[in-house]
């Protein structure tokens, strides 16, 4: 048996079938990075738009690849919250359109539970990841540690006061004149760079709990740059590159080591998200992790940002429970992983 998992809260459209073992027959991820760039930043609208106009193509298409069809799934799982509604809307019809015209169970997937489950993919870690494991989960639009003690049981242990790492990189990266998404971007300028020159604030580094804050260490850059006499050269911009990259992972890996004494039963430290991607902050990470002599499971970077593969295996593991939700449920822009039913 299948599941069909659908992906369209934010600016990846996405589709991929997987079998019910965690093989995965088929994926698929169109990024509308091109459509939203003029504009620096995902503009809704345009988001739901392009979801509209290409997610049936993706099913269409993982579906001839997995040379299935739609009578031999199991299922249909669609990410019906958190994220932005319009796009929500868009993947959830898709998917009970499915599951009505071929009588099949659907699963209102939480896009957070998704990137929480990744680690349980049998083919990752041999086996899957174990539960109970921290989850750091660290992209544009989310930033915060979840202990994970099994299918539909997460304590959310802390979350960003401001805004979130992405999004920091985001905008440090703005300020420094490169393109957005600027994360990538800033990664390849700081390895030019010197992270010494200019020291920066690692906010909230040491404090109690495993909370975040990444305003200020983007102010920090924008004031740095408004005290130099010009323009900022090259080698300044990569200098600063640096500096906020060491702070963020330093911040990313403290927080994350409070985070770990707060789940002492732990099994592993779980990254997902695209700034997962960052080699700094990996490194970080596991110097943390290892520090408690525990393994860091970091997905391949096409599995830590937006996927379908995720959604798909979400559904697996809430099919296998009886899990199945109404063709009424309604998408969520907020819903906190706390409110799930396990
Ligand atoms: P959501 O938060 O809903 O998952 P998203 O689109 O913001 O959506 P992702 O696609 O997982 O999340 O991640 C995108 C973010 O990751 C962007 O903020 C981007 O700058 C950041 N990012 C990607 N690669 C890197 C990198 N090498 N270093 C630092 N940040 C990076
Ligand atoms: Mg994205
Ligand atoms: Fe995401």
């Amino acid at each position: 048996a299948a599941v069909l998992g659908l992906e369209s809260s934010c600016d990846e459209t996405a589709a991929a079938v997987l079998r019910a073992d965690g093989t995965i027959l088929a994926e698929a991820v169109l990024s509308q990075l091109r459509e939203h760039a003029p504009f620096g930043g995902v503009v809704p609208e345009i988001a739901a738009r392009a979801h509209l106009e290409h997610l049936p193509g993706l099913v269409r298409r993982v579906m001839a690849e997995a040379g299935l069809g739609y009578g031999d799934l199991a299922g249909v799982a669609a990410t019906s919250g958190p994220g932005l509604i319009g796009g929500l809307i868009v993947g959830a019809s898709v998917g009970k359109g499915i599951a009505l015209a071929h009588r099949l169970p659907f699963v209102a997937v939480n896009h957070l539970e998704a990137h929480a489950l990744t680690a349980t993919l049998p083919g990752l870690v041999p086996g899957g990841a174990r539960f109970p494991y921290l989850l750091l989960l660290i992209s544009g639009g989310h930033c915060q540690c979840v202990a994970v003690e099994g299918v539909g049981r997460y304590r959310r242990l802390g979350t960003t006061l401001d805004d979130a790492v992405g999004e920091a990189f985001d905008k440090a990266a703005k300020l420094l004149g490169l393109p957005w998404p600027g994360g990538p971007a800033l990664e390849r300028l700081a390895a030019q760079g010197d992270a010494a020159r200019f020291p920066l604030p690692r906010p909230l580094l040491g404090r109690a709990g495993c909370d975040f804050s990444f305003s200020g260490l983007k102010t920090a850059v924008a004031n740095v740059l408004a005290r130099l006499p010009g323009p900022p050269g090259e080698q300044e911009k990569a200098d600063l590159a640096a500096g906020f990259q060491a702070a963020a992972a330093a911040v990313l890996a403290d927080r994350a080591g409070h985070a770990l004494a707060m789940l002492p039963g732990a099994t592993a430290l779980v990254v997902a998200g695209g700034v997962a991607a960052n080699a700094a902050v990996r490194a970080g990470l596991q110097a943390v992790a290892a520090k408690r002599g525990l393994p860091l499971v970091a997905p391949p970077i096409r599995l830590c940002t937006d996927n379908a593969v995720m959604v798909a295996w979400a559904g697996v593991e809430r099919l296998q429970r009886g899990l199945v939700d109404e063709l009424g449920h309604a998408p969520r822009p907020r819903w906190p992983l706390e409110e799930l039913a396990g």
